[in-house]
């Protein structure tokens, strides 16, 4: 055994920790993976049509912060890309986020000039505002509108993306649907937008390729790894490790002694077209239909689809994550309730007891983090387990 450092999982957060660990601190790092491939959920691939698609579901890189987009292009060349998306409601596509647009579409224009005076006014210098403060708010117009929106849009799909009643769901998760305040129509209002353009697979591939890194797939990390609680140490495959870094979910790794975390899964189903374009957009949501969520596009995605036949569209079926089943068991989202944070509280006492044992990304710190969140939390993370890792060496 010559490893430093074990890392679990090799997503976003365990790939550029493992890396910066190999590079900037030169340990020895062990990257375990328990699936058959690399890169997490951010696992990408080229189909029998040419066509580059997203296994785990589609994923927009965006962030107000350039440092981002510059550490990722050590890794693989980047190009622009804003995603612009498309709502189905009461048989007519409109743009998602709901925008100034919309308000015509669903009122009419001649029923919008009012209320699109009242919004601009209530809300001026604000680019996008959640839906549940239009819900919530003491104009009646305002309020009215909101709610169409909540009824028409809002409650069915957030039901069907959760398996919850949105009174269930933790605030933080409902907050992050908006209206534009404007007629913005990105998708995404933040200011560095980009893909990698051979994929997030390659890139992830260049982030694991070094010296220092050794990786594993197909390899469950909890078969390995025992505790020490009278020492408070962490042992990986009977040897003790300066540290583990985990990013899976965590009421795994302490054999759900308190219960099951909520997780939410996807069962994604992909129809093949001979013409060029499928959807009026790269992204539809169906906020009314029964049972699925959205479609994507991927050919409308891609940076160079001179040499694709055909297009592929993906649509997402929501389920509930149960890891015995053959379809769902994949942990895709941490359902956040009042309920399931107190029991994560409890696994993270758990966690509180071994010295050498660090929990990172979405799993385990059970939150719902975006790509550059977790790419911005890995990079801080990294700091603290340097620090731990030169005065433990
Ligand atoms: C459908 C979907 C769409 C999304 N779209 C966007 C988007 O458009 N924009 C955006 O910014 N973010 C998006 N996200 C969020 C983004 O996917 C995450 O922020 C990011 O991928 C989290 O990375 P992670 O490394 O924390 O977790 P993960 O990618 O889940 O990595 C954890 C890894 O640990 C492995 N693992 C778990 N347990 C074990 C074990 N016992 N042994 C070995 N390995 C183990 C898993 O197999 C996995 O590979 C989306 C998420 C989903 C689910």
């Amino acid at each position: 055994m010559n490893y430093d450092v074990i890392v679990v999982g090799s997503g976003f957060s365990g790939s550029i920790l493992a890396r910066k660990i190999a590079e900037e601190c030169n340990k020895k790092v062990l990257v375990v993976e328990k699936r058959t491939h690399i890169a997490g959920n951010m696992y990408d691939r080229f189909d029998d049509h040419g066509i580059l698609i997203q296994e785990y579901g589609p994923h927009y890189l965006n962030t107000n912060k350039y440092y981002i987009i510059n550490f990722l292009e050590k890794y693989a060349t980047m190009f622009k890309h804003t995603a612009k998306l498309l709502s189905f409601i009461d048989g007519n596509y409109v743009r998602l986020p709901f925008n100034f647009e919309t308000v015509q579409q669903l009122l009419g224009s001649e029923n919008s000039e009012q209320i699109l005076e009242k919004l601009r006014s209530s809300f001026s210098g604000r680019d996008r505002v959640p839906i549940l403060e239009l819900v919530e708010h003491e104009d009646n117009d305002i309020r009215n509108y909101g709610n169409l929106l909540f009824e028409k849009a809002y409650k069915t799909y957030t039901a069907k993306q959760w398996g919850l009643s949105v009174d269930k769901i933790d605030k933080y998760v409902l907050n992050r649907v908006p209206m534009a305040m404007n007629y913005d129509e990105r998708y995404l209002n933040k200011d560095f937008q980009y893909l990698p353009v051979q994929g997030f697979t390659k890139m992830f591939e260049n982030m694991l390729n070094h010296e220092n890194i050794v990786v594993k797939t197909n390899l469950n990390a909890l078969d390995y790894i025992t505790f020490d609680e009278n020492k408070k140490e962490i042992f990986y495959d009977g040897n003790l490790v300066s540290s583990l870094i985990f990013t899976g979910p965590i009421d795994e790794l302490f054999g759900l002694k308190y219960g099951p975390l909520p997780y939410r899964s996807l069962d994604i189903k992909y129809d093949y077209y001979e013409s060029d374009s499928a959807l009026p957009g790269e992204i539809v949501s169906y906020p009314q239909a029964i049972g699925y969520t959205r479609s994507t596009e991927y050919r409308k995605i891609m940076y160079d689809c001179s040499n694709v036949k055909g297009t592929v569209v993906a649509t997402e079926y929501p389920m509930q994550y149960n890891p015995k089943n053959e379809i769902g068991n994949i942990p895709y989202y941490p359902v956040n309730t009042v309920e399931s944070n107190i029991l994560y509280e409890k696994y993270l006492k758990e966690v509180s007891k071994y010295k050498n044992l660090f929990l990172c990304g979405r799993l385990a710190e059970f939150k719902y983090y975006n790509m550059d969140v977790c790419i911005e939390h890995a990079l801080d993370y990294f700091e603290n387990i340097k620090e731990y890792l030169e005065t433990h060496a």
